[in-house]
């Protein structure tokens, strides 16, 4: 495994791994989890050369938002990636990236970049659109993975793929969960104990939607976000942002129950804000995405 700080290093080096074949490459943001492991083992089984970058993007959080406290532990991502069959880790720092006199952006517009994460984030999907593309050029991949986790994200991503004609394929991969249900995430850390007890709110909220869907579909879309809204007024260490019943791929509202779906939920719970999501399949099943038990179970 070979550890590249810099631009000049990463394209110097690529001609040497390039030629072996297909690259797999993994985006993150680093202080990884079983979710990232997840998407590492699944492009190292895909894949002849695997390239993960670990990068805390500044441009895709808000003035007021967790930039400067996002947590990091570099030794023990490279443990963990080491483990997990990566061959390049990038990582960059930020004015490798965003140099002095860097100015141009790609910011995506249309219906996703108007609701739920976007308009909680404003700017959000102008910085992640912007340094895939760059870390696209950069790593030059064959098929670049993604977690469901961040739904938003990947559909904005597949729109910028197809918009953009970008040559590489992305693979989406489960949401991976503790066994309680809550999604893992690096932001969990920010949670004590309490706190951490009480983000299953989410994975709760989702589950109490999914079911009004399978047991009351006549009632609509805006029975099911009110399933999901009265879970999370019940916990009094949650603030609801938005519970949302929407089409998977524009993010736009849904005026008539129907599947495909996505149920999708930020709230802040103590210090963290967390989101999650389950899809609602044309079949009429869901599921909360594998527990890391299965996650687990199906490396093997
Ligand atoms: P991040 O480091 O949070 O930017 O995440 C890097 C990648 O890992 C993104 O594609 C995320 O969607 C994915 N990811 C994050 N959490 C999970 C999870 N619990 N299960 C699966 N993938 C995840």
């Amino acid at each position: 495994m070979r550890v590249i700080g810099t631009i000049g290093d990463l394209v110097g080096d690529r001609d040497t791994w390039a030629g072996r074949g297909r690259v797999g490459f993994v985006p993150t943001m680093g202080y990884l989890h079983e979710g990232h492991v997840s998407l590492v083992r699944r492009a190292r089984a895909e894949n002849d050369v695997v390239v993960v970058s670990i990068f805390v993007n500044p441009t895709q959080f808000g003035p007021r938002e967790d930039l400067s406290r996002y947590p990091r532990d570099l030794p023990r991502d490279l443990a963990l990636l080491e483990a997990a069959g990566a061959d390049i880790i990038f990582t960059p720092q930020a004015d490798e990236i965003y140099p002095q006199g860097f100015a141009t952006y790609v910011d995506p517009v249309g219906p996703l970049t108007l609701r739920l994460e976007a308009a909680s984030r404003p700017g959000h999907f102008r910085g992640v659109a912007t340094v895939v593309t760059k870390l696209f050029n950069l790593a030059r991949p064959d098929r670049a993975y993604f977690g469901q986790k961040d739904a938003q994200q990947v559909a904005v991503i597949r729109r910028m793929v197809a918009d953009l004609n970008i040559p590489v394929e992305l693979r989406i991969l489960s949401t991976v969960r503790e066994p309680d249900g809550l999604a893992m995430s690096s932001r969990n850390s920010y949670l004590g104990p309490e706190d951490r007890a009480a983000a299953t709110v989410l994975s709760r909220a989702l589950r109490a939607g999914a079911e009004a869907f399978d047991t009351r579909p006549a009632e609509g879309p805006e029975a099911v976000r009110q399933a999901m809204v009265r879970i999370v007024t019940e916990e009094p260490r949650a603030a609801l942002d938005y519970a949302d019943v929407c089409d998977p791929d524009t993010f736009e509202p849904l005026a008539e129950l129907r599947a495909p779906a996505l149920l999708a939920i930020a709230a802040r719970v103590g210090p963290a804000r967390l989101i999650d999501n389950v899809p609602l399949r044309s079949d009429g099943t869901w599921d909360l995405g594998i527990s890391l038990a299965e996650a687990t179970r199906r490396e093997k």
